[in-house]
């Protein structure tokens, strides 16, 4: 065999995803681009907020000395207190420039958390439905994912699910909120039951079981709400985030990892973080990135046109019978298949020439995922397609 066996499967599990692209580049090519609605990708299609563009410009016209060049591990300490500062502002405590790391993205800083606290054959909670990347991101550092339902009608936190889940083999529990593809916001009550039953199992098991919270999406939130931090709630807790959806960067992959001041050995758990940072090959964050986030911890991109694109998705596709939860934030819905089998109906919108996800994919058969960071005319040119597929599913009258 010409590669990893492990990769080879790992390449033939996902190859629905290839062919889903496949099909998709097949009907634009079919009927023009503009009758294909494509509803697949997590890929903003908005433009950075004009300070980017201002500081990226500062910087390229005043070049200082060095500033190409390797930097600490962990990243400069202006992007590092910038962060600290806009952290502090929703923890408990104080949070120090010393408990975070500049990463590439979240997908670095989840890799990173994992390489820096597992054991081989240690658990990691995932909560389903779940991003698509955790099981291979957990297996990476020879971690075991142990997948728990949220609850089936809100998808909300299942605290007692997740108790009864952890063994004295548990190392982690991942969450993320806003969630996708749910849109769900936990709120903070739902993170304080959790903080308590973690901190019980703690006692219970005698060993540190730490709460990554993953949000990428924290400040795409409607309609008033707020990401609680993590930190006021679990003390042995990690935020890993980045600037891929709110500042509509992920090509850029700059995020951070940040660790609770009140962790059970912080300085040791990010000295270990840093070094992964290092050895799993990112040496460091992206040095330009680093500089302009910096300045822009308080920016996002416009938030009110991403509830535009919710309300005229949820409302539309829910009369016209489609079930599912209101999201409170990021760019996802999260429908009810009609159709029991979810890959079925996948298959049944293509026809229609609208492209989902089936729920499958992120451990949740009966769903599909709908991410609706498109341009907002498309969402309008896709109404009539489905309707049709509605009717054609029985959920909705001619
Ligand atoms: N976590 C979740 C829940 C995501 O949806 C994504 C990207 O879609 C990521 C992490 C990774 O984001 P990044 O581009 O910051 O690596």
């Amino acid at each position: 065999m010409a590669i990893a066996s492990k990769i080879q499967s790992c390449i033939e599990s996902s190859s629905w995803i290839r062919r889903m692209f496949e099909e998709g580049a097949r009907l634009r090519e079919q009927f023009g681009a503009e009758n294909v609605y494509d509803f697949t990708l997590g890929n903003p299609n908005v433009d950075p907020p004009e300070k980017f563009y201002t500081e990226l410009r500062n910087i390229a016209n005043a070049p200082a000395a060095g500033i190409h060049r390797y930097m600490s591990n962990a990243g400069y300490e202006e992007s590092r207190a910038a962060v600290a500062a806009h952290l502090s502002e929703h923890a408990s405590s104080e949070v120090k420039a010393a408990q975070v790391l500049m990463t590439c993205g979240a997908s670095g800083a989840l890799n990173v958390a994992l390489k820096t606290m597992l054991n081989p054959g240690e658990e990691v909670i995932i909560l389903t439905p779940h991003f698509v990347e955790y099981k291979f991101y957990i297996e990476n550092h020879g971690g075991v994912p142990r997948e728990v339902w949220t609850d089936r009608t809100t998808f909300q936190l299942d605290v007692q699910a997740i108790e009864d889940a952890i063994s004295s083999n548990t190392r982690a529990i991942i969450i993320n909120t806003p969630n996708n593809p749910t849109g769900v916001i936990y709120p903070a009550e739902a993170l304080q039951a959790l903080g308590e039953m973690v901190e019980r199992k703690e006692r219970e098991l005698e060993r540190q079981i730490y709460v990554i919270s993953d949000e990428p999406y924290a400040r795409i939130a409607y309609d008033g709400h707020v990401v609680p931090s993590i930190f006021r709630f679990v003390n042995n807790s990690l935020i890993v985030t980045s600037h891929s959806k709110d500042l509509a960067l992920p090509g850029e992959r700059i995020g951070y990892l940040a660790a609770n001041p009140a962790m059970t050995h912080v300085d040791l758990f990010m000295e270990g973080a840093i070094f992964c940072n290092r050895t799993l090959g990112f040496v460091n964050a992206p040095a330009l990135m680093q500089r302009i986030v910096a300045k822009l911890q308080s920016e996002s991109v416009d938030i009110a046109a991403y509830r535009e694109k919710r309300d005229l998705l949820y409302e539309n596709l829910v009369g016209m019978g489609y079930s599912m939860v209101k999201p409170d934030g990021a760019f996802y819905l999260f429908p009810k298949s009609p159709l029991a089998d979810d890959v079925a109906f996948v298959r049944a919108a293509q026809k229609h020439n609208l492209l989902l996800v089936p729920g499958a994919g992120f451990g949740a058969p009966g769903f599909f995922r709908v991410a609706y960071c498109v341009d907002i005319e498309m969402i309008r040119r896709s109404l009539p397609a489905w309707k049709a597929l509605a009717i054609e599913c029985g959920i909705c009258g001619a």
